[in-house]
């Protein structure tokens, strides 16, 4: 395999008026390994739909070999860029306390329950809370110190994520001191950081659910700019100022296409202690709804939530039959049918 050889490849495909899908003069530099090919093209923002027209071509004209489309900071490696019918979902709150982590926390053991290989990326540098909750404990960080290298290694050479109750684990925390504050120009550090963790670690996950720090600001267009992401899931509280922080998420999301997949009300009722039936603590109008975002499901409020990730017993796990694990199951299930007719889509489309 030589780098003429390649530039052929690419060169043969073109669009229907006979131009070249990427130019030649668009590409920068190509590396070959011997499982891994990293073709780097200009920083122009290239389509999706035309970087996953190249990677198909390449990855049929070489089996086995992995192939990586570089443009500006963005990697592609097929499907939405994780890798063809592979997702990465970011769990985004608005505000800190939300129940963010919680959430993330709770899909990914329920999707991992309904048969997907799934792992967790604790993208929260404010506060890494997802080793606690999954009671994953490193003890000697193996990771520390590498990632400022941000460089991406050949396939057999990259990090293992933990892993935990059938999850890959891999936290931010596991990386940096935790609670680091950061300055606002360390916050494009965190999107290194996290394309990194996304592209430098050895998945095997199909899923990687993103729980993504807190805010609507810099860090999350960032994110939603720079990160291979398939779709995203919002958390919501009841109050409207959480859900007005969502509104100005969502448009930094339309403006990148990211896909919003619909949201999880959490703390949405009270449980009566007299009579066990729940009380409502959702006013009627909801503006995330009015803007289309569907309603994954209602998480009511449950002291044993906070309870249990205290343990690092999940409580979907501790208590597998309880309505919180069974409105899981209609969240995952949400999740699970949004993913199957996009890879529909992207079979019809291929
Ligand atoms: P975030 O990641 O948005 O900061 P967390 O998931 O850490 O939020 O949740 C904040 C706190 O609220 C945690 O102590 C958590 O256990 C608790 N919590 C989250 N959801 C619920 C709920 N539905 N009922 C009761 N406590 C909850």
């Amino acid at each position: 395999m030589d780098e003429a050889r390649i530039r052929t490849l690419i060169a043969a495909l073109t669009e229907l008026d006979g131009s070249a899908v990427i130019p030649e003069s668009q590409i920068t530099q190509i590396d070959i390994h011997d499982d891994w090919i990293v073709v780097n093209l200009t920083e122009a923002e290239f389509p999706r739909a035309k970087l996953g027209r190249v990677h198909a071509h390449l990855a049929a004209a070489l089996p086995g070999v992995e192939i990586e489309l570089r443009s500006g900071g963005r990697i592609f490696r097929g499907g939405d860029g994780f890798g063809a019918r592979r997702h990465v979902i970011a769990v985004l709150g608005g505000k800190g306390g939300v129940g963010k982590s919680t959430v993330a926390v709770s899909l990914s053991l329920t999707l991992a329950a309904m048969g997907f290989r799934v792992g967790i990326l604790d993208a929260d540098l404010s506060g890494p809370d997802i080793p606690h909750l999954l009671g994953v404990h490193p003890k000697k960080d193996r990771a520390r110190g590498r990632w400022r290298a941000s460089a991406i290694h050949p396939p057999k050479e990259r990090r293992t994520a933990y892993e935990r109750w059938g999850l890959e684990v891999m936290s931010v925390g596991f990386l940096v001191p935790e609670r680091a504050a950061l300055a606002a120009t360390e916050r494009w550090l965190v999107a290194n950081l996290l394309r990194n963790l996304i592209f430098d670690v050895a998945w095997h996950a199909d899923i990687l659910v993103i729980d993504a720090p807190p805010g609507t600001g810099e860090e999350i267009q960032v994110m939603v700019r720079e990160l291979p992401l398939s779709g995203a899931v919002f958390v919501t509280t009841p109050q409207d100022l959480a859900q007005m922080d969502a509104e100005r998420t969502l448009s930094h999301l339309q403006q990148h296409a990211v896909p919003v997949i619909g949201m999880v009300q959490n703390m949405a009722s009270l449980t009566c202690p007299h009579c066990s039936s729940p009380i409502d603590l959702y006013a009627a109008s909801s503006r995330l709804q009015e803007a289309g975002v569907p309603v994954l499901g209602r998480i009511p409020f449950d002291t044993r939530l906070s309870v249990t990730a205290d343990r690092g017993l999940p409580l979907v796990l501790g208590d597998p039959r309880g309505p919180i694990a069974f409105e899981f199951a209609r969240i995952g299930g949400g999740v699970r049918r949004w993913l199957a007719e996009r890879d529909l889509d992207d079979s019809q489309a291929a």
